[in-house]
C-alpha cells in the first residue's frame, strides 16, 4: 500500500504501521463477524483539518455493533478521541479513516463464549475512490446480476465485514465487463444502491433516493438530502425501478469514499445529456464547499482535528 502512514491505533495504543498485525486464527477473518466505518477528514480552506460528520460515524459504528451483538470495549468519547489522535499522530490533514471492531483469536467455533472484541483505527491518504475524472465527467454503471442482501438475511443497516462479499461479487462482475461501478437491485427487483454508495436520480427537477429498506443508511446520503432540501429541491425517499433509472435526467452516487460521483451511463444507456446534470453539479459543489469548511450553515458537521 503506497499511502502507508506511521502509526495505527490498536486496542488503545499506537503501533507502527508494519507491526499492526493479527493472528491467522482471528475469528473475524474466518467468518466476517466484525463491523467497520469509513470516514474522511478534509484539509479546509483556512488551513485547518476537519473530520466530516464524526459524531454520526461514531454513532453508526456503535449502532452496527449493537445490531450484530458485538460488545465494544470503549465509549463513544474514547473512540472519537482516538480517531482525532490518530490523525494528529500521523500528521495528516486530509485522510480516509478506517475504524474496525473485530473478534480476535481464541475460539474458532462460530459461537464464542467469550467475545474477544478488538478495535483498530487506521488512517491514510485516499483520493477520489471512483477517480478524479469520474468526479468531473461521471462514470459508467451497470446493474449487477447479484442482488442486494435480503433485509432478514444479513443486517443491511450495519457496516458488517461479511456483508461486503455481496459488494465484491457485484463489483468484480461489472469491472470485468468493462464498467466502473455496480448497481444492485433489491430482492423485489427495485433499485437498491451501488456496491459502496447510495443512489440518487433526478427527473423533471425532482430528486429521488431509495428509502431506508435494504440500503446502508449513508451519512453522505443524509448530507445530500439536507443540502437538497435547503436549496429547495423537491426530494422523495421512494423506491424506483430499473427503467425509471434509465429514464432519469441525472443520476449520482453518494458515499464517504466516492463522495458525490455523477453517473453518465447505466447499462449502456446514456443518462440525460451524457454529462453531469445541473442539480448534481450544484449539490456536488456545495458538498465539497461544506467538507472544506466554506459553508457556515453546515459548520456543525465538522470536527476540527
Ligand atoms: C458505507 C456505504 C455507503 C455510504 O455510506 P456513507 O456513510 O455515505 O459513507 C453506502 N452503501 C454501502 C453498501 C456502504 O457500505
Amino acid at each position: 500500500m503506497d499511502a502507508k502512514t506511521e502509526k495505527i491505533w490498536m486496542d488503545g495504543e499506537f503501533v507502527d504501521w508494519d507491526k499492526a498485525t493479527i493472528h491467522v486464527l482471528t475469528h473475524t477473518l474466518h467468518y466476517g463477524w466484525g463491523v467497520f466505518e469509513g470516514i474522511r477528514a478534509y484539509h479546509c480552506h483556512d488551513g485547518a483539518s476537519a473530520v466530516f460528520r464524526l459524531k454520526e460515524h461514531v454513532d453508526r459504528l456503535f449502532g452496527s455493533c449493537h445490531i450484530v451483538d458485538i460488545p465494544i470495549p470503549y465509549t463513544k468519547e474514547e473512540i472519537t478521541g482516538a480517531i482525532l489522535e490518530t490523525l494528529r499522530v500521523n500528521k495528516l490533514k486530509e485522510a480516509y479513516i478506517r475504524p474496525i471492531v473485530f473478534i480476535g483469536d481464541g475460539e474458532m467455533g462460530i459461537y464464542t463464549k467469550e467475545v474477544n472484541s478488538r478495535v483498530a483505527i487506521a488512517v491514510w491518504g485516499w483520493g477520489a475512490y471512483l477517480g478524479d475524472e469520474g468526479l468531473k465527467k461521471g462514470i459508467r454503471a451497470k446493474i449487477s446480476s447479484f442482488t442486494r442482501l435480503h433485509v432478514n438475511g444479513q443486517m443491511t443497516k450495519a457496516k458488517v465485514c461479511g456483508n461486503y462479499v455481496n459488494s465484491i461479487l457485484a463489483k468484480r462482475e461489472i469491472i470485468s465487463a468493462g464498467y466502473d461501478e455496480a448497481i444492485l437491485l433489491d430482492t423485489e427487483g427495485y433499485v437498491s444502491e451501488a456496491s459502496g454508495e447510495n443512489i440518487f436520480i433526478v427527473k423533471n427537477g425532482v430528486i429521488k433516493t431509495t428509502p431506508l429498506t435494504s440500503i446502508l443508511p449513508g451519512i453522505t446520503r443524509d448530507s445530500v438530502m439536507a443540502i437538497a432540501k435547503d436549496k429547495g429541491y423537491p426530494l422523495l425517499e421512494e423506491r424506483f425501478t430499473r427503467d425509471e433509472l434509465y429514464l432519469a435526467d441525472e443520476v449520482f452516487f453518494s458515499g464517504t469514499a466516492a463522495e458525490i460521483t455523477p453517473v453518465r451511463e447505466v447499462d449502456n444507456r446514456q443518462i440525460g445529456s451524457g454529462f453531469p446534470g445541473a442539480i448534481t453539479l450544484d449539490i456536488q459543489e456545495t458538498f465539497f464547499d461544506t467538507v472544506k469548511g466554506r459553508v457556515d450553515a453546515y459548520k456543525d458537521w465538522l470536527s476540527y482535528v
